[in-house]
Parts: structure tokens; C-alpha cells; sequence
């Protein structure tokens, strides 16, 4: 789960980091009067789950209500990335002379969180890593001990910041390393942190992604999700509690277990078929989840044809298939092709059961993948 920077920058003054006053604003005239509020120049900043605000033109500066306005104006309601903004965090504008980066993020390869710093701060860390790997200095961390001081103030001087400034970084580090740590953070992030004339640090910009594994030990954070941010199908699984990854293709994808489904994945693309989705139903099939499941991939528009891969184990294949036939009988009117198969505990009786007038029935994967991807071609064309 990704926070919005405003969120991000709440959690982390909260924490003790040095944030910019600010106030959340979703109208023109709220951010007129968010900045009277915060005092001029500021920043108008859109709130969106994207990086790269500031060249897509989600940043802007304003010195007086005029602009203030226009900013919002033009912010307000815009497309950034696929994303409208519909609201923008208006900032005190920090008067910056330099901006670094410091970041706490899961290093995979080395099985251990990473703290890094960089005094390339304010542009894109991704193409910093990749151009200039030495510009960053890196301390892995053993989580059983956490981030030692000794290791904060070798980071700090690896990258080259000194004198009273190091102090500043060094404390940063340590306590974005706490928040990482406490909110079972995949990754938290200041860039930039701002250095300012008085040589002050400030937290500028601010990145919290949480585990969504760990979310159901932060209540607080979970509520934080905003549901309108993510894409309605998306949205619609979730609220069923599917696994659910919307992809672009055509041939809607539904099974029991991700293994299942990802295979039922590849397959599809084996034969020629692009898989509109990800959709695991979990245990159990009962015609209400089977019909939930239906619902998203139904209300998918890019969706032609539908392979319902089950695996009976726990769950029956003759249950399966009531639940299947139940499903598609409360369909007025069923929107596309639906092919089945079925396979483990029971599965010949269910299949038997199968009413062929609502569904395809097919006896193996790839006769019922091959079906499917055909069915819709001829949908499609
Ligand atoms: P991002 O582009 O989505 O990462 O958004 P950031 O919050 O990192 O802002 C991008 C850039 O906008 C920063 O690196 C700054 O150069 C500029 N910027 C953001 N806030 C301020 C501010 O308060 N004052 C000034 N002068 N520049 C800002
Ligand atoms: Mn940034």
C-alpha cells in the first residue's frame, strides 16, 4: 500500500522528521485559502500515487493568490499519468540551497533492509542507481539490531555531506530507519531532503509504502487507503477479497490458487490468447463467490470469452459446479462465453452437473485454454 505524500509527511513529523507546513486542499478556493493560511510562496503539490510530479507539471510555486489560483486551477482536475488529481497539498515553499537523498528500503538480493544517502537528491534515484551506483552510499542493516549510529554517520560521510549538516543527515536516517521498521515499511523515502540557507534539513517530498501483508497490524495506516485512487475493477475484487491484478488482454482468467491461475496465465498466452486478468477465488466456491468472481471479470469491457479453472480438493467439484451453474442462472442474460474445467475431488460429477446451455465444458487445461482464446477471437471480431 502506497501513502500520498501528505500522508507519508504525517506519519514522518509525527516521528520527530522536520516537515514543511502544509494543509490539504480539493477545491480552487481551498487552496487560495490553504496558502493564505500557510503563508506565501508556496508549493501547490498534486496528490497522486505517482513519482515524477514535478516535470509531469503536478508542482507549481505561487507567490500571491493570483497564482495560487491558476495553480490550482491547472492542477486541480488534471490527468497526471493516468491519475486525475482531485486534491493537492499546499506547502510553505522551502528556500532550499541543496537536496539530498535519504532512503530505507528491502534489499532482496542481499536479504536485508538497506539505508542509503546520496547528495543526489531532487531527480530521479532510479537513474542515479543505475548511472552512478557510487553516488550512493548503502548500509545494510541486520534487522535483530537495527540501524547502528556508527553506521548512520559512516553512510552520511560515504556520500559526502559534513560539518553540521552530517549531524542533521545522520539523525534523518536513524529515525526514517524507526519509521520503516515500526510501519513494516517495504520502502520510505525523503527525496529531496532540503538543505536550507540556515543549513536546516527539511522533508521535502516524502514516500511511505507499507507491506500489505503486515497492513492488518496497522489499522491506522490501512484506513489510510483511499479507495478512489485505485482502479474500479480493482476495487470491485478487493471489496469480494480476491487476488485480483487487472492485465490488458481479452480472455478473462478465473481459478482456485495463484499457481493455478498463473498457469492458466501462461497457457493462455501459449496459445495466442491475452489474459485480461489475474483472478484468484481462494477457497472454497460457492455460487455467491462464484458469481462475485463473474461480476468483475463480467463488468471487465475488454473481456471477450472466460476460462474458470478449478482444481477440487477441499472444496468439491460437484459444489463447484452448483455453485458455477447458480451463478450463471441469476444472470438474466450471461454477457460472454464461460468455458470450464474441472479437475481433482469429484470432478467427472461435477461436470456431469455442469448445465451445458450456460457454460462450455472441457476435460483437460489446454482443451479448455485453446476453446477459450478462440471463443474470444470470434467475440472480438
Ligand atoms: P516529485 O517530482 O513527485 O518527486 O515531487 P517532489 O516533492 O520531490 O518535488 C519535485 C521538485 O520540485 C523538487 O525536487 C524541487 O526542485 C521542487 N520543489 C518541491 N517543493 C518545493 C519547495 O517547497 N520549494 C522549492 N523551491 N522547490 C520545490
Ligand atoms: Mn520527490
Amino acid at each position: 500500500m502506497r501513502l500520498h505524500e501528505y500522508q507519508a509527511k504525517q506519519v514522518f513529523a509525527d516521528a520527530g522528521l522536520p516537515t514543511p507546513a502544509a494543509e490539504l486542499a480539493d477545491s480552487v478556493e481551498g487552496v487560495v485559502a490553504a496558502a493564505e493560511s500557510v503563508g506565501y510562496p508556496v508549493a501547490v503539490k498534486a496528490q497522486v500515487h505517482v513519482g515524477g510530479r514535478g516535470k509531469a507539471g503536478g508542482i507549481e510555486l505561487v507567490d500571491d493568490g493570483q497564482e495560487a489560483r491558476e495553480a490550482a486551477e491547472s492542477i486541480l482536475g488534471m490527468d497526471l499519468k493516468g491519475y486525475t488529481v482531485d486534491r493537492v497539498l499546499v506547502e510553505a515553499a522551502v528556500d532550499f540551497v541543496d537536496e539530498l537523498y535519504v532512503g530505507v528500503t528491502m534489499d532482496r538480493g542481499a536479504g536485508k533492509p538497506v539505508a542509503m544517502v546520496s547528495t543526489k537528491g531532487g531527480v530521479n534515484i532510479e537513474e542515479v542507481a543505475a548511472e552512478e551506483p557510487e553516488a550512493i552510499a548503502r548500509e545494510h542493516v541486520d534487522p535483530a539490531f537495527g540501524l547502528h549510529p556508527y553506521q548512520t554517520r559512516r553512510a552520511v560521510y560515504d556520500a559526502g555531506v559534513d560539518g553540521d549538516l552530517a549531524r542533521d543527515v545522520a539523525s534523518v536516517l536513524s529515525t526514517l530507519y524507526d519509521i520503516w521498521e515500526a510501519n513494516d515499511a517495504s520502502d520510505a523515502e525523503i527525496n529531496p531532503l532540503m538543505v536550507t540557507g540556515d543549513g536546516e534539513v527539511v522533508a521535502a517530498d516524502a514516500v511511505l509504502n507499507i507491506d500489505d501483508d503486515a497492513l492488518f497490524r496497522h489499522p491506522d495506516l490501512a484506513e489510510m487507503e483511499e479507495e478512489s485512487y485505485e482502479d474500479d475493477l480493482e476495487q470491485l475484487a478487493g471489496g469480494y477479497g480476491f487476488d485480483y491484478v487487472r492485465l490488458d488482454g481479452n480472455v478473462g482468467i478465473i481459478g482456485n490458487g495463484a499457481g493455478l491461475v498463473m498457469t492458466t496465465l501462461d497457457l493462455v498466452d501459449h496459445y495466442g490468447g491475452a489474459p485480461a486478468n489475474f483472478l484468484d477465488v481462494g477457497g472454497g466456491a460457492k455460487a455467491e463467490r462464484v458469481a462475485n468472481a463473474l461480476d468483475v471479470v463480467f463488468s471487465d469491457d475488454n473481456v471477450d470469452a472466460v476460462v474458470f479453472n478449478i482444481f477440487g480438493g477441499i472444496t468439491r467439484g460437484d459444489e463447484v459446479a452448483k455453485g458455477i451453474n447458480e451463478a450463471l442462472e441469476s444472470f438474466d442474460e450471461i454477457p460472454k462465453p464461460v468455458v470450464v474445467r474441472l479437475a481433482g475431488t469429484n470432478a467427472e460429477e461435477g461436470m456431469e452437473i455442469l448445465n451445458t446451455d450456460l457454460v462450455h465444458v472441457e476435460g483437460t487445461l489446454e482443451d479448455a485454454v485453446k476453446r477459450t482464446v478462440e471463443l474470444a477471437k470470434e467475440v472480438a471480431a
